[in-house]
């Protein structure tokens, strides 16, 4: 047991000048008062707090301090329980001597004398302003973005439960317009996300002009934004301000020392009763309807209908089949030579993936754009190059030395880790890379100039050879071709199919490529006829079921060792 000390009652008697000491120096406000409310006295700590000196306080009645915020039920109720209890705390307004106001806790106790009657009262007084800025900036969180100071989506599922009630009562329709920006991600990977910032903050302002009376913006986190339209009269008012949306994205956006960036939006739309009447069903296919947009080539709105869902469904369906499909090994690839068309040798291949899912071979553009809409396409680029690398491997130990291009989807090429990944998978398997191509297409290429350069070039110091693939699709400019550091061009199939009633077009690609010393490759050559004309137009290869259909690794070796090789080693 510890040791008490025993002290006498007379030790225990704290001097009153003690007292009156601790008063004057407490950091919490103080005022005594006489029965009626009159100040006798204030400590130092009430002087900083209201800006009265005791001099100036002494004799007032304390309401010198009041706000006049309260009414007189307010005094009243105080005064009954200082009168009833001998005390009263609560939360109270105040008045400082500079006239501002501020939010306080008010805790005053009667003070008896000998007959038990209240002569004094003591009160000290907590400024609560601090506490409630803070509480205030808490909520503030709660419910709002702060960069673009956009309500959230909390505070959106809030107000959605608000309007789909209101709505249902009053039958009017509420509509629901899931707005994201496109290719953001590239923008922030790009710039940096500090002036993604800068850009987002823009956006938002300039989506907040539209906002009509009664209407809401909410910003969702990323790059996603909703807009709530309280009562929609008509479908022409929804496509009205769809539009209004897209255009207002229009003009470029300025930022970091003038530099001019464009945005497009990609915009969801469902309505409610009609497309649901819960907030999160409404959000959701409002959010369908937007990935229908991208699809469709972005820069556009769609509205929900009952289609999307199915192939949603069908999308998830397929996404999580990927998935499976590479852990239980139903993937493969398949080559295809390229051949040269003056000795029918081959010069490379073509890896091509294919999905054997019970028994049956789905076509790549059937799971690849759904890959590409998630991360699993990094998986199936990782397993199409590793398998690339396992055939030269195995191509060598028959003393065949032939190149493997591997197609680049364009997720996968923006990706600003791609060039890493490739890096990293040349160290782990050590191929020559001479011996691979990436296929990129047209299209891909061109999205974005000066980041396409910047990789190219960085793949081209690995050693990897670059092709552009499905040329003649996406309208390039010919200036920009002549920048690329690409070593072959592949002519689309459909300029070969209609070659035969109008070779304007291959003739011309040909000719460029010539001069610019670019090898050139048709694809999807089916007839011998096809393939006089492009031998007579100039083209140096051909690729197609004419020669080989994409065939696993046992068929193309034979192939190769039946027909020869073109080594460009
Ligand atoms: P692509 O890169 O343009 O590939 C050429 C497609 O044409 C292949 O279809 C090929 O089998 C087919 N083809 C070749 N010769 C002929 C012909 O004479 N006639 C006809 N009708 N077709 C011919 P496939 O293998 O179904 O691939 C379709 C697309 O899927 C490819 O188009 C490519 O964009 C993509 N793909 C295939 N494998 C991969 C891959 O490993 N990664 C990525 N990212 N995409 C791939
Ligand atoms: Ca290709
Ligand atoms: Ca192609």
């Amino acid at each position: 047991m510890p040791h008490v000390a025993n002290t006498s009652s007379h030790d225990r008697n704290v001097p009153a000048a003690l007292f009156k000491q601790l008063f004057d120096t407490t950091a919490e406000s103080m005022v005594i008062t006489d029965r009626n409310g009159i100040i006798l006295e204030v400590n130092q700590a009430f002087s900083e707090l209201c800006g009265y000196s005791a001099e100036e306080a002494r004799g007032h009645n304390m309401n010198l301090v009041g706000s006049g915020r309260h009414d007189q039920a307010f005094y009243q109720e105080m005064w009954h329980a200082l009168r009833h209890h001998g005390r009263w705390e609560g939360n109270i307004w105040n008045k400082k001597k500079d006239g501002s106001l501020y939010p306080a806790w008010l805790f005053i106790n009667g003070l008896v004398d000998q007959d038990g009657q209240i002569a004094y009262f003591f009160a000290s007084i907590r400024d609560m302003s601090e506490l409630r800025k803070r509480e205030r900036q808490v909520a503030f969180l709660a419910y709002y973005d702060i960069l673009t100071r956009l309500p959230n989506r909390t505070s959106l599922l809030k107000a959605l439960a608000k309007a789909i009630i209101h709505n249902q009562e009053s039958g009017q329709v509420l509509t629901v317009f899931c707005i994201d920006i496109d290719n953001f991600k590239l923008i922030n990977d790009v710039f940096g996300p500090s002036q993604g910032d800068v850009l987002l903050a823009q956006a938002a302002k300039r989506l907040q002009s539209l906002l009509r009376d009664g209407d809401s913006l909410y910003r969702l986190g990323g790059d996603e934004f909703m807009y709530l339209m309280q009562e929609t009269s008509d479908e022409a008012a929804v496509y009205l301000m769809a539009n209004r949306l897209l255009d207002v994205m229009k003009e470029p956006f300025l930022f970091e020392e003038g530099r001019k960036v464009f945005l497009n939006i990609s915009i969801g739309i469902s309505n409610c009763p009609a497309d649901g009447e819960a907030p999160q069903e409404l959000l959701r296919n409002a959010d369908l309807a937007m990935h229908k947009a991208k699809r469709e080539g972005k820069n556009r709105y769609a509205v929900y209908n009952q289609s999307i869902r199915a192939m949603q469904q069908q999308r998830f369906r397929t996404e999580s089949g990927i998935r499976a499909g590479l852990h239980k090994g139903e993937f493969l690839v398949h080559y295809q030579p390229k051949v040269h068309i003056a000795s029918r040798k081959t010069t490379s291949m073509e890896a091509l993936i294919r999905w054997q899912k019970n028994g049956r071979l789905v076509r790549p553009d059937l799971f690849i754009p759904i890959a590409e809409e998630s991360n699993l396409i990094d998986n199936l680029c990782i397993f199409v190059m590793e398998n690339a690398c396992s055939f030269l491997g195995t191509l060598k130990t028959h003393q065949v030395a032939v190149p493997i291009s591997i197609n680049i989807s364009p997720r996968q090429f923006h990706n600003l880790d791609f060039v890493d990944l490739t890096e990293g998978l040349l160290k782990q398997h050590n191929p020559d890379p001479r011996l691979l191509e990436f296929e990129i297409t047209e299209r891909t290429a061109m999205q974005d100039a000066k980041h396409t350069l910047r990789i190219m070039h960085n793949l081209r110091q690995l050693g990897v050879a670059l092709s552009i693939d499905d040329f003649g699709t996406g309208y390039s400019s010919l200036a920009y071709l002549g920048k690329m550091p690409v070593q072959t061009l592949k002519i689309d199939k459909q300029f070969i199919d209609e070659m035969e009633d109008n070779d304007g077009i291959v003739s011309t690609i040909i000719a460029i490529c010539k001069q610019m010393r670019i090898n050139v490759v048709a694809e999807g050559v089916e007839k011998e006829t096809q393939l006089a004309q492009l031998a007579q137009l100039g083209c140096d290869e051909a690729q197609g079921y004419l020669f080989c259909r994409p065939e696993p690794e046992d068929i193309i070796l034979r192939y190769l060792q039946s027909h020869g090789i073109r080594s460009p080693l």
